[in-house]
């Protein structure tokens, strides 16, 4: 078998079941990495570690890594992929919509960041790739408590970069704009085509169009990239 040309990295991704996690999952897998991925219903790709996780308990957090460092190793490569929306208009929202949201986007990164940090800091070595959203730097009407989350990672990683940069550890941020997958095929056809006529590229953008980006992040090229926001949108959010 050749050998990739490239550093083999023990890799976790949480949401690795569907979407834009699964796509991520397939790609490190592809590349030789080992992979955990982690999931509360359904499967993972084929060549990843499967590890059953709901991210907003700290005890599972805790026991998903346990089982990534006994089976793969220190986790080197961290991707923050877990995420959900739950939208309405500010005055309809309520405080559990908020919270529910803001605990599994942003707080359960920090969780998932923290508990990552103790290997990458002994290693010297470690990458955090979270993954935001065009929506938090432009804001999107029923979205307040995404939005919010989803900008709160900017701060997170920056952050963090401060903090352990030194150590050879980086974090950034990824932000897709509006991706073919289960939490937009909620929107209407008009919603879809309203989109589609505000991106530049012309195209909703594919799960590998994201998965494509997280993998450069993690890889050996990318080591002077930290604290960034690389957007993956197809141009839709320019400027911001
Ligand atoms: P999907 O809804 O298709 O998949 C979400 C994944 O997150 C699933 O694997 C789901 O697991 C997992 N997940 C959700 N909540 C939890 C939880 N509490 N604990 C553990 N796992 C959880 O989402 P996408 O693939 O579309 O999105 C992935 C990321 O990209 C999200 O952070 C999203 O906000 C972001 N994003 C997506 C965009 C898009 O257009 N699709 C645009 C911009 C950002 P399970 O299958 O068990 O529910």
């Amino acid at each position: 078998m050749p050998q990739p040309e490239h550093t083999t990295r023990t890799v976790l991704v949480t949401g690795g079941s569907r979407g834009i996690g699964r796509a991520i999952t397939e790609r490190f897998v592809a590349a030789g990495h080992r992979v955990a991925a982690t999931h509360r219903s359904g499967d993972v790709p084929a060549g990843a570690l499967p590890v059953r996780c709901e991210i907003t308990d700290p005890e599972q957090v805790e026991a998903a890594f346990a089982t990534v460092e006994a089976e793969l190793g220190p986790v080197e490569v961290l991707v923050a992929n877990a995420g959900i929306t739950r939208d309405t208009l500010l005055l309809r929202m309520s405080e559990q919509d908020f919270a529910d949201v803001v605990e599994t986007n942003l707080t359960a990164s920090f969780r998932l960041a923290k508990r990552a940090s103790k290997a990458m800091m002994r290693a010297r070595f470690g990458r955090m790739v979270f993954l935001s959203s065009v929506v938090g730097q432009l804001g999107s009407a029923g979205q307040v408590n995404y939005a919010a989350s989803k900008s709160g990672l900017v701060g997170l990683a920056r952050s963090i970069t401060r903090e352990l940069g030194s150590r050879g550890i980086t974090a950034n941020v990824v932000a897709p704009g509006f991706i073919d997958t289960d939490m937009t095929a909620r929107l209407s056809e008009q919603q879809v085509a309203d989109y589609q006529a505000r991106i530049p590229a012309g195209r909703l953008g594919a799960v590998e169009d994201v998965a494509a980006t997280v993998e450069f992040l993690a890889g050996d090229g990318a080591g002077y990239v930290s604290g960034a926001i690389i957007p993956v949108d197809g141009g839709l959010g320019m400027g911001h």
